[in-house]
């Protein structure tokens, strides 16, 4: 079949089974830097496609399956049907291509161009898909959510990787490979990852949303070591550190606080190498991971970032600590056991109702278009996903609340350190 044919036909029910009973394994960042730093050559861009489409039609399956699994009631939600219908699709669009081999440039592109629709079909679902679980929570078990929610996200992180670092290798190779020398930038990692900038973007577009919703904009300090660097994933990064300023600066405003300047104090490990080691680092993970590997279609294992298959990284050093301090009041103890939950938020309603539209019905927080990024609060995910983004390369997220003054929150990341 010619590739570029519109391929409309869906999946067999056998064909997903067959490759969601693939083997899994956890996603590890030497996997991503292994066809090197581009600009690559055609033949490392060929390979780096083949790598990609080795994991995703048995990770897309993977979730179909489990969506599939779901309680009636959830799966014919129209807003998880979306979600579900999405993945159903991705895997019929792959499907042109994972009974054979990419071999040519020309179907590295076709496949690239793909993978930039995937990529696109499911950026911005977790708000459609926490509007159908709260759409139909009360008919199913919290447990039972949470566990399908906590594995479905990270799931997604890992997948999404996958895709995107395929298309940042692309771009970055065929784009303007000359100025590809000096950057630090390996696909999506970048090398000399700094936290500091990331928490000055982050603060100017929180604060944005700040005034547009309050009025106000509080400040924020950052102290410790501003130059600490390493090895990480910026897109993961701004969205922690977004989320986590979003509640840290509501806090602040909503306890009328906003003089009080919310402190970010960064603390680099002291075993963080410079960056020339790290680099060297890499490509020594890159050399050491090259030979295990098979690129051929046939025995390749999905990586799985389920959590209860996540191997320890013992690889990678714990490198960078950030404490993100406010003085926003604390959390009462009644609300801190329900932090970590999905959809889990005191964000209130008749709030959003009188400033966005004054239509409250409960779920105002969650439309289908906007971006669970641009509100302040109410999607209830953000501490719960931005935990599963620390937990995904061996970090973590702790919250210390004092009750009646304010919170610290914890957020502990592994970059690409020692190699054992
Ligand atoms: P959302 O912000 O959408 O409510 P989150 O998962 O980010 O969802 O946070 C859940 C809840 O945890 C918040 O609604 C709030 O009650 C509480 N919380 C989180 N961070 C802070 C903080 N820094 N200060 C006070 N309360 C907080
Ligand atoms: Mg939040």
């Amino acid at each position: 079949m010619a590739l570029d044919e519109e391929h409309k036909a869906s999946v067999p029910d056998s064909e997903i089974n067959k490759l969601a009973a693939r083997p899994r394994r956890p996603l590890t960042l030497a996997d991503l830097v292994k066809h090197g730093k581009p600009p690559l050559s055609e033949e490392a861009l060929i390979a780096s496609a083949n790598f990609t489409l080795s994991l995703l039609p048995a990770r897309l399956a993977h979730r179909i399956t489990a969506l599939r699994n779901l309680p009636f009631i959830v799966v014919s939600n129209p807003s998880v049907n979306k979600i579900y219908n999405n993945y159903l699709h991705s895997l019929s669009t792959l499907e042109p291509f994972y009974s054979r081999e990419i071999t040519t440039i020309e179907d590295e592109y076709k496949f690239t161009e793909l993978m930039a629709d995937l990529v696109r079909t499911h950026s911005n679902t977790i708000p459609v898909l926490a509007k159908g679980f709260l759409q139909c929570r009360k008919y199913v078990d919290p447990v039972e959510v949470t566990r399908f929610l906590d594995q479905h996200l990270r799931a997604r992180i890992g997948t999404r990787l996958v895709a995107e670092q395929h298309l940042a290798l692309h771009v970055a190779s065929t784009d303007h490979p000359e100025e590809q020398c000096d950057d630090s930038h390996i696909g999506v990692i970048d090398t000399a990852l700094k936290p500091a900038d990331i928490v000055l973007s982050c603060q100017n577009f929180v604060g944005e949303i700040c005034e547009l919703k309050y009025g106000v904009r509080p400040s924020l300090i950052i102290n410790g070591d501003p130059d600490a660097e390493f090895a990480h994933i910026p897109m993961h990064l701004e969205y922690i550190i977004t989320e986590l300023l979003k509640n840290a600066f509501r806090a602040t405003i909503e306890s009328g606080n906003e003089k009080h300047p919310i402190e970010v104090t960064i603390a680099a490990a002291p075993d963080v190498p410079s960056t020339s080691t790290k680099l060297e680092s890499l490509r020594q993970l890159q050399l050491s991971h090259e030979k295990s590997y098979d690129y051929s279609l046939s025995g390749l294992e999905e990586y799985c970032a389920d959590p209860d298959i996540v191997e320890p990284l013992n690889h990678v050093a714990p490198s960078i600590t950030l404490r993100i301090r406010d003085r926003g009041g604390g959390i009462s103890p009644e609300t801190l056991p329900n932090i970590w939950n999905y959809s889990f938020t005191t964000f209130s309603n008749e709030d959003a109702a009188s400033v966005d539209n004054g239509n409250s019905d409960g779920l105002n927080a969650l439309s289908e278009s906007g971006s669970d990024q641009s509100t302040i609060a109410g999607l209830g995910y953000g501490l719960p996903l931005s935990r599963a983004y620390a937990e995904y390369f061996g970090g973590g997220i702790a919250v210390q609340s004092m009750h009646g003054f304010g919170t610290d929150v914890y957020l502990s990341l592994s970059g690409v350190g020692k190699v054992k």
